[in-house]
């Protein structure tokens, strides 16, 4: 069993498994430099916002699962409360607030914590806190799980195909008539999740029925249904990218866990093995989430280029420019890792963009209901990292990506979740390699 050692072209990308390993180990160090510096490593996130579809008492209390966040008064006066709370106040006067009414620009694919105003808004040092092992699981973290993979249930994909038929059967929405009439599966589907006091919140959790639900949606993802290709190449994308993910963030946990009878932190190959490693499939995503965030990271590199990022010191802001366009330049050697271009096309190309970016603003929303701080903070910075990608990939042609002549179309929290959600998948990637060396190790008959 070649647990580690993928070959061949990755699923819906332009790249091979070599290739990105190859680019991953050119541009490593440039990332993680970027990472550490001033203007990507402080974030700004509402980590204490309700969670809007259950009632999620089980904070983890572990000190693993808290957040240490910072004085805002160490960051530049720009980045401030203040500073941003005055660039929301109208000219047109109080009762016009585009802000407080609209949480989001239609061209976004996720929800920004934008209520600058509210208490639980704080700033985090990202490289004081970690994604790693915090022993966050059980019933809470199974049920935020599954609410995300049932986003994958695109209507409209049913509507043209019956493609999604398996999803609505297997998240028992109802009866037979609910799921030959997609419509009436979806309004079940949207009340279930959106009532807060709906059955859904109270159902038990069964580990295995969780299980069955991934392991089909993840068979009809990869091609369950090739007649289908054409129409379902975005509901596969969402759901790669939601398995990559997933499939990340274990392989943080893996690679930094704790041994609780050691006290000791390092890699843990059982565990990688066990939930990446056996798996090619989540093993793949992880490389076609790589694959997509690069495409997304070289293609903004000409609005980086004008962008002011207002670190509070014109040599600072400088140093990031010229790091930002080191990096992204060797980032150029594989332009084409994804083509963007293959996506959205067709007679429902816009109700089935709109559909996309209705389900990835969910999972922006149901990050809410994360029951532990670190684990809440890298989620929703991950969600804003990928619906940035997303966002840059399908938004805005090559053109319009200028900051001089459109200013503002990113948030800084944007590009820096865009940046640090790159650096985990590089990681990610940097990690299989040293697990791969374990296994290799492990094999070999001393
Ligand atoms: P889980 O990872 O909970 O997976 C549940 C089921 O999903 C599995 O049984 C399997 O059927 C399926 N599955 C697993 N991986 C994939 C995949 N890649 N693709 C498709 N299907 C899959 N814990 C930490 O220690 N540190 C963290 O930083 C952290 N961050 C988290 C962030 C979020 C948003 C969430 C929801 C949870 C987080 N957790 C974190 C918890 C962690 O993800 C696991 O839920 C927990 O470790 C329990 O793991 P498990 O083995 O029971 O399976």
């Amino acid at each position: 069993n070649d647990y580690c050692n993928p070959q061949g072209q990755i699923r819906d990308t332009c790249c091979d498994y070599q290739s990105i390993e190859t680019i991953q180990s050119d541009v490593f160090q440039k990332i993680q430099n970027l990472v550490h510096s001033k203007f990507f490593r402080y974030y700004r996130a509402d980590l204490w916002k309700e969670c809007p579809f259950w009632n999620e008492e089980a904070l983890c209390t572990n000190r693993d699962c808290s957040v240490a966040t910072i004085d805002e008064n160490v960051l530049p006066v720009d980045w401030r409360k203040d500073a941003l709370s005055a660039i929301q106040l109208s000219p047109k006067g109080s009762l016009f607030q585009p802000f407080k009414q609209c949480t989001y620009k239609d061209q976004d694919f996720c929800l920004v914590d934008d209520q600058i105003d509210s208490d639980s808004v704080v700033y985090i040092d990202l490289t004081e806190n970690p994604e790693r092992f915090t022993g966050y699981a059980g019933p809470s973290s199974g049920r935020v799980w599954k609410a995300i993979y049932e986003e994958n249930c695109f209507d409209i994909v049913h509507q043209m195909t019956e493609g999604c038929e398996t999803c609505n059967n297997i998240m028992n929405l109802g009866s037979s008539s609910q799921a030959s009439n997609p419509l009436k599966a979806a309004a079940a589907k949207q009340s279930r999740l959106k009532k807060p006091d709906s059955p859904f919140a109270h159902v038990p959790l069964d580990k295995a029925e969780l299980h069955q639900f991934l392991e089909d949606l993840a068979e009809e993802a990869d091609g369950g249904n090739d007649s289908n290709d054409e129409v379902c190449l975005e509901k596969r994308v969402y759901y790669r990218l939601i398995s990559g993910l997933h499939s990340s963030i274990s392989i943080h946990i893996c690679h930094e866990w704790f041994d609780r009878e050691s006290g000791v932190w390092g890699p843990n190959l059982d565990c990688f093995v066990n939930r990446i490693g056996s798996h090619p499939e989540r093993l793949q995503n992880v490389y076609f989430t790589y694959a997509l965030l690069l495409r997304a990271v070289n293609k903004i590199g000409p609005y980086l280029d004008k962008y002011e990022y207002q670190t509070g010191s014109d040599q600072e802001d400088e140093k990031t420019r010229f790091m930002v366009q080191d990096f992204i330049k060797s980032t150029d050697s594989c332009p084409s890792t994804f083509d963007e271009n293959l996506m959205f096309k067709g007679p429902e190309a816009q109700a089935l963009k709109t559909e996309f970016k209705d389900h990835f603003r969910n999972v922006s929303k149901i990050m809410d209901c994360v029951g532990c701080e670190k684990c809440r903070l890298w989620g929703k910075l991950q969600t804003v990292g990928l619906g940035t990608a997303l966002k840059v990939l399908f938004s805005y042609e090559d053109k319009s990506l200028d900051p001089v002549k459109n200013p503002d179309l990113f948030e800084r929290g944007e590009i820096v979740a865009l940046f640090n959600t790159f650096n985990r998948f590089s990681e990610s990637v940097n990690a299989i390699k040293i697990f791969r060396a374990m296994y290799a190790d492990q094999m070999t008959p001393k």
